[in-house]
């Protein structure tokens, strides 16, 4: 699927205690855009993006996808919304030790979502073969992290999702293993036409986005690479 357009309005997220973590007036992105968000650590990235995947039970405002506003929507519309339209690439990848890469990158198959759980293993196999992950029948336990880091992406990208939303993906890797990372998550965004949404602090990332955004104390801003 293409990436669906963005439009955000007076959102906020708020905490325990009420506090508000993320506060944004407007925030639009269109369809197939690429966006970095970067900003000092305990910001609110983490927790924008995701208010923007419909997991943050506190987001007020509007968080419009397309048609559909994930904060008017009941929480297993919410549910049904992400599983069909968003793939997540965790910061810690929160993969399942004991599943095999195949297993791992498929796992949407065994939750009934759009598409049928054939074509979610054939593109999950796919996109691990993209990635050079060729042992695919081999448990996630003895992987690298680069390895992991990749089959967190097959999983994201498994179901064919119109956006993909990404944590730090290159956090824990090597400038080699990063940059190769970054040029495939790239690729398959650009020529899938889907919407790329990564927080990162990783300058060779943040120049292959279209546009930066900037949080810094909870609030947005356009930002731009210095020279
Ligand atoms: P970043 O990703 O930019 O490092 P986060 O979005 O993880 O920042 O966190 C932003 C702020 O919100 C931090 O002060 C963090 O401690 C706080 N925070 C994150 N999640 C919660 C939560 N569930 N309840 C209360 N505070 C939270
Ligand atoms: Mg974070």
């Amino acid at each position: 699927m293409r990436g669906l357009p963005l439009e955000v309005s007076n959102l906020s997220v708020t905490g325990a205690g009420g506090r508000v973590l993320v506060r944004a007036e407007s925030l639009t992105i269109a369809p197939g855009e690429s966006i970095g968000i970067r900003g000092p650590s305990g910001a609110g990235k983490s927790t924008l993006l995701y208010a923007l995947a419909g997991l943050q039970p506190t987001a007020r405002g509007v968080i419009r996808w397309g048609a559909a506003d994930l904060v008017a929507l009941g929480e297993s519309e919410r549910a049904r919304f992400r599983r069909d339209h968003i793939g997540l690439v965790f910061q810690d990848f929160l993969l399942f030790e004991e599943l095999t890469a195949q297993g791992n990158a498929a796992l949407a198959a065994a939750f009934g979502a759009r598409g049928g759980a054939a074509s979610i293993r054939s593109r999950a196999g796919a996109v691990l073969e993209r990635l050079g992950i060729g042992d695919t029948a081999r448990t996630v336990d003895s992987f690298s992290g680069g390895e992991r880091q990749r089959v967190a992406i097959a999983r994201a990208l498994a179901n064919d999702p119109a956006i993909i939303l990404a944590d730090e993906p290159t956090a824990s890797l090597d400038r080699d293993t990063a940059d190769r990372m970054i040029d495939d998550l790239v690729d398959l965004a650009r020529t899938g036409g889907k919407t790329l949404i990564a927080v990162s602090h990783d300058r060779t990332l943040l120049e292959r986005m279209d546009r930066l955004v900037e949080v810094i104390d909870g609030r947005l801003r356009e930002g731009a690479l210095d020279a």
